[in-house]
C-alpha cells in the first residue's frame, strides 16, 4: 500500500489509509496509546485500541522519532476531542497494524518546540534534526516558495537563467576571495565568485538581453554581524537599460507580486516604494539603510525603499586610495561625468539599494560599456595598464565588440527571507550555514588535508 500524505487526509474519512513518518510524542491513556505522528506535510493523531493486545504492545515500544509506518481507518474525532490548532485536528487515525521501520536515538533537543534557544552549535551539529522542528521545516518551505516564485516569474517576463562558473578568476566586489588551487597548474589558482558580475556582463555582450540566476556567492570576510562565507542571491542583468529607474521598476513589481503570494498577511507600507537619495538618506536618518516601519514590533509590516545616487568612490583610509562604493563597472551619472578628472570623489553613481525594514536587501547600477570610459574608471581607481590588462583585459576587449548599454541588481535571497519568515538572522532560514566563525559542526569543515591530497595541488603544509 502507498504511503498517504497527512495534509492529504481530508477527504478520507471512514477509508483504510497508509501513513508514515516520525513519532512526534507518545501519550499512554491507561489501556489506549496516542501518537502524534508527523510527516512532511503535518501531524496526525494515531490511536491504538485496547482491542488489540499484540498492537499495543508493539506502540509501547515506540518512543520520539522512531520512524514508523501505520495502516488504520482513518476516522473523524468526536466533537469535544478535536483539536483546532492542527489542520488535521478533525481527524485520527485508528491503528491496524503498525511497522517501526527505523528506532531513534533520544534527540540532543526536543525537535518538537521550538529550537530557538537550544545552543546554536548543538542546533548546527544536528542540522537535519533541528530542520524537523515546525519553525524550521516552514523556513526552509518559505525560501522554497520565494526562488519559485521569482524564477517563474521571470522567466514569463522572458529572463533566461544561465549558470556561470564557479571556478573561476577574482571579481571585485570588495571582499577577500576563496581561492582553489589548480591541480594541473602548478601554482596557480582559482577563484570563487563574489558575484557573476563579471559573466553577466559578458551575457549582455552575448545578445541574451534579459539574464538572471539564483547563485551563490562567496566571500571570505571576517565574520562580522550576521554574514555567511557562501550566501545566495537573485542575480540579475538586463540590456538597453541606462537609466536606473527601469531596473528599479522591475524589482519593485516583482517585490510586491512575491510578497501578496508567499506571505500575503504582510503588509508593504508604502507603494510605490519611497526613494531617496542617498545625500537626503543620510541627511535625515543619518543612515544608508533608513528602517521606515511604523512599528518595529509589527511582525507583519514591510518598508521597502529605494536609495539612489550614491558616490562612485570613496576614500579608503587602509588602502589611502580612491575604491568603488559599489563596484568599478558602475556608471557615473551623466551628468557628473564632467567632474570625474578634477573631483572624482563628487561623482555620483547610477546606483541604487534596495532597503527593507532597515536592511540592506540588494544592490544593483547601470554599467559601463563602453571601453574608453571603463578603462579611464580603472585608472582613477589607481589600477596600473598592466594590472587593467592582467585583471580585466576580456572586459575591456568585450566592450569593442558591441556592448549595449546595461543595468542590473542583485537582491540577497538569504537576508529577504529571513524578513518574509521574521527570522532575527539569515542562518534560521539556510538549511546548512556555518557558524559565525564560518565552520560547519556537522560536517567537519573546514578539515585538514592528508598530506597526499596537498602534495597534489602543490601545497607544502607549513611545518614541512
Ligand atoms: N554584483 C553586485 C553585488 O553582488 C550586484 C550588482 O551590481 O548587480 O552586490
Amino acid at each position: 500500500m502507498k504511503k498517504d500524505y497527512i495534509n492529504g487526509l481530508s477527504d478520507r474519512i471512514g477509508q483504510q489509509v497508509r501513513v508514515a513518518g516520525w513519532v512526534q510524542a507518545r501519550r499512554d491513556m491507561g489501556k489506549i496509546i496516542f501518537i502524534d505522528l508527523r510527516d512532511s506535510t503535518g501531524l496526525l493523531q494515531v490511536v491504538f485500541p485496547p482491542t488489540d493486545r499484540g498492537l499495543l504492545e508493539q506502540a509501547n515500544r515506540l518512543r520520539p522519532e522512531y520512524v514508523i509506518s501505520v495502516v488504520g481507518r482513518l476516522n473523524e474525532r468526536p466533537e469535544k476531542m478535536r483539536n483546532p490548532k492542527l489542520p488535521m485536528g478533525h481527524v485520527e487515525l485508528a491503528a491496524e497494524s503498525l511497522e517501526i521501520l527505523n528506532e531513534s536515538e533520544t534527540p540532543p533537543f526536543e525537535v518538537d518546540q521550538d529550537t530557538r534557544s537550544v545552543n546554536e552549535e548543538l542546533r548546527l551539529k544536528y542540522r537535519y534534526l533541528d530542520l524537523r522542528s515546525d519553525r524550521m521545516a516552514r523556513n526552509i518551505r518559505l525560501r522554497d516558495r520565494t526562488v519559485f516564485f521569482i524564477r517563474q516569474w521571470l522567466r514569463e517576463r522572458s529572463f533566461v537563467e544561465v549558470e556561470t562558473p564557479i571556478l573561476t578568476k577574482g571579481t571585485p566586489e570588495g571582499a577577500r576571495e576563496y581561492l582553489v588551487p589548480s591541480r594541473l597548474h602548478a601554482g596557480k589558482f582559482y577563484v570563487l565568485p563574489q558575484s557573476p558580475q563579471q559573466f553577466k556582463q559578458l551575457l549582455m555582450v552575448a545578445g541574451l538581453e534579459r539574464y538572471f540566476q539564483i547563485p551563490r556567492c562567496f566571500r571570505d570576510e571576517d565574520q562580522r554581524g550576521d554574514r555567511q562565507p557562501e550566501f545566495t542571491q537573485l542575480d540579475l542583468e538586463i540590456s538597453f537599460v541606462d537609466q536606473e529607474e527601469e531596473v528599479m521598476g522591475l524589482i519593485e513589481e516583482l517585490m510586491v507580486a512575491l510578497v501578496g503570494s508567499v506571505t500575503p498577511e504582510k503588509r508593504i507600507l508604502q507603494k510605490p516604494f519611497p526613494r531617496l537619495t542617498y545625500a537626503e538618506a543620510m541627511e535625515k536618518y543619518g543612515s544608508d539603510k533608513p528602517d521606515l516601519r511604523q512599528d518595529q514590533n509589527d511582525q507583519d509590516e514591510l518598508a521597502f525603499l529605494w536609495v539612489t545616487d550614491f558616490p562612485l568612490f570613496e576614500h579608503s583610509e587602509t588602502e589611502n586610495k580612491l575604491v568603488s562604493v559599489h563596484h568599478p563597472f558602475t556608471s557615473p551619472k551623466d551628468e557628473d561625468l564632467g567632474l570625474l578628472d578634477k573631483e572624482p570623489a563628487k561623482v555620483r553613481a547610477k546606483a541604487y539599494d534596495l532597503v527593507l525594514n532597515g536592511y540592506e536587501v540588494g544592490g544593483g547600477s547601470i554599467r559601463i560599456h563602453e571601453r574608453g570610459l571603463q578603462d579611464r574608471i580603472f585608472r582613477i581607481l589607481g589600477l596600473e595598464e598592466e594590472e587593467i590588462a592582467q585583471r580585466f583585459g576580456h572586459m575591456l576587449e568585450a566592450f569593442t565588440y558591441g556592448a549595449p548599454p546595461h543595468g542590473g541588481i542583485a537582491p540577497g535571497i538569504d537576508r529577504l527571507v529571513m524578513i518574509l519568515a521574521g527570522e532575527p538572522n539569515i542562518r534560521e532560514v539556510m538549511a546548512f550555514p556555518k557558524t559565525g566563525d564560518a565552520r560547519d559542526p556537522m560536517m567537519g569543515a573546514p578539515s585538514p588535508m592528508p598530506r597526499s591530497q596537498l602534495k597534489e595541488v602543490h601545497i607544502r603544509p607549513e611545518a614541512e
